[in-house]
């Protein structure tokens, strides 16, 4: 039985890393998430055949709770509220793992030799601060807790000064395992280190945060697996945790700011200065018949889908403006921005889901050469990857963030509500240019009256 489960573990091992390798890859991502489903089936399998279950009834009731709030879950919660859906399961899987490791620490406490003491103290430290940092998370995202970053003066000092506290307890567990006190102190103090690492954190750089906080839910478990003696999750723990790390890491390049920086640089509590420094004049509006003209008549034309396609759900409504201009011989392109959205590969996703060819979809490095050239540039509720003042201003909160330099097309048409900011809170000065032109509405109403625009021409 034990080689049956070890086999077990291994091959769902073998399924999460295809799953990863799959996920790669907007064209392979749907097949990527059934090899890791399969792969989580298989070891919740191997998992209930270990023979040191004496009783199952516990174990159903949670399958049976758990399985009905997830199928909800997936079922209910809209993809534009992932973020923090996403925040909440890591909240689960961290207080998981730390409930593991307390239970552990009761039923062997004392009686572990200082490696898997160490383990097992690992995981309650990172499970708990995991689990109230997304917790908080959760709350920013949800807009329950205020999005700003929360400080007080001496904030880094105080954090640091706990986490030191917290490590030392750690530490002490190795030399005396019966410390009880030194166990509780450490949990209080990681939960308390959890909400604080959180609430300086704006919210415009929660999917960072949380990608990070995904880690060290991971390295719990992967902890987890070691004081257990577990292979299965010690080998998706560790998937876990260094792919949420290499994701944190390339959205901080995505947006060219440090992880220290996003950690404690208190990033969102944006001054009123620095958010207008270099936007005023009038913003121009287009109506929609000319809006149409300028699409119908276009040689080239790039879509720049944001946040607003996914709030509006207009990635279908987008793909028929497109097929309708092709029909008519234009040449339509989509530039996609790293950290357009709310989440890595938002856009791919939701244009995906509406069958857009991924030959269509250019990454902001191929696009933006091409955009001298390009007649109309059509920014879908997109605010904050193509505001020029992160090139052009080094006194902008978001200096030196890429951006898609749709300023340089022959006219930059804009699809917004209304004067609403992006997710920083900044101004955004292309609104002011000359060659910039509001079509202000729902990007999905709108689009799709400018589908019909274009085919009366
Ligand atoms: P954005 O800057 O948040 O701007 C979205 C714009 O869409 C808003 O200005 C809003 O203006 C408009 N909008 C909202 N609903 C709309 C609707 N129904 N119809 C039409 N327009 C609508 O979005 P973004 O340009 O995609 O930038 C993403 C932001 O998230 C960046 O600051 C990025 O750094 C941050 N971020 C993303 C990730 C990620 O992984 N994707 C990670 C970390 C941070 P109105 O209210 O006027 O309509």
């Amino acid at each position: 039985m034990r080689t049956l489960i070890e086999l077990l573990y291994l091959l769902s091992g073998i399924l999460f890393i295809m799953g990863l390798r799959g996920m790669s890859h907007p064209e392979t991502a749907r097949q990527g998430m059934f090899y890791a489903e399969f792969g989580m089936l298989i070891a919740i399998i191997g998992t209930l055949m270990q023979h040191e279950i004496v009783q199952y009834d516990w174990i159903v009731a949670g399958l049976a709770i758990g399985s009905i709030l997830g199928l909800a879950m997936g079922l209910w919660v809209p993809m534009t509220a992932m973020p923090q859906r996403t925040a909440l399961s890591h909240a689960f899987g961290a207080a998981a793992a730390a409930l593991v490791g307390v239970s552990e620490f009761h039923r062997l406490g004392g009686h572990l030799e200082p490696f898997k003491m160490g383990a097992l103290s690992f995981e309650v430290l990172l499970g708990s601060l995991t689990t109230t940092g997304s917790l908080i998370a959760f709350g920013k995202l949800q807009g329950i807790l205020p999005g700003q970053p929360l400080t007080f003066k001496g904030q880094n000092i105080f954090n640091m000064t706990l986490l030191a506290v917290t490590v030392g307890c750690f530490v002490s567990l190795f030399i005396f395992p019966h410390a009880m006190a030194a166990f509780y102190l450490m949990l209080a103090l990681a939960l308390a280190f959890g909400v604080l690492l959180v609430i300086p954190i704006g919210s415009a750089d929660m999917p960072v945060v949380m990608s990070l906080l995904n880690s060290y839910a991971g390295l719990a478990s992967a902890a987890t697996g070691f004081a257990l003696g577990n292979n299965v999750l010690i080998i998706a723990g560790t998937l876990d945790g260094f792919s949420g790390f290499i994701l944190s890491i390339l959205m901080c390049k995505a947006m060219n700011r440090s992880m220290t920086n996003v950690l404690f640089g208190a990033f969102g509590s944006v001054t009123a200065d620095a958010s207008t420094a270099s936007a005023g004049g009038e913003m121009r509006e287009i109506g929609l018949e000319d809006a149409a003209t300028q699409l119908a008549y276009a040689r080239q034309v790039v879509f720049v889908p944001g946040y607003g396609m996914a709030t509006a759900q207009a990635q279908h409504v987008i793909r028929e403006l497109a097929d309708t201009l092709e029909e008519r011989g234009v040449t339509v392109k989509y530039a996609i921005h790293p950290v357009a959205g709310r989440m890595p590969g938002h856009m791919n996703v939701l244009l995906a889901e509406a069958n857009v060819p991924y030959s269509e979809l250019y990454e902001l490095e191929q696009i933006n050469p091409d955009f001298p050239s390009t007649d109309v540039a059509v920014i879908v509720g997109a605010n904050d990857v193509v505001n020029p003042d992160a090139r052009d201003n080094p006194g902008s909160p978001i200096a030196g963030m890429p951006i898609l330099e749709v300023d340089h097309a022959k006219l930059a048409i804009v699809l917004k509500r209304g004067k609403g900011r992006g997710f920083s809170g900044l101004e955004n000065p292309l609104f002011f240019k000359e060659k910039t032109a509001m079509l202000y509405g729902d990007a999905k109403e709108t689009l799709t009256n400018l589908v019909q625009a274009v085919l009366k021409l």
